[in-house]
């Protein structure tokens, strides 16, 4: 039997802020070259759309 080791469920960071935003935090989402990042806010993912490279390491 294989324990929950869902790779869905574990925890998001904002990228541009660094903030942990889990499912129930995330209020906005972005996809960028097949990868979705989620954000705390709506500012937060403008910033990152200008300039993804730059918060992708
Ligand atoms: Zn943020």
């Amino acid at each position: 039997m294989k324990t929950q080791n869902s790779e869905h469920e574990q925890n998001q960071k904002d990228p541009v802020c660094g903030m942990d935003v889990s499912h129930a935090a995330v209020s906005e989402e972005f996809k960028y070259r097949d990868k979705t990042y989620y954000f705390c806010s709506g500012a937060c993912r403008e910033t990152f759309e200008k300039e993804p490279e730059k918060y992708i390491h």
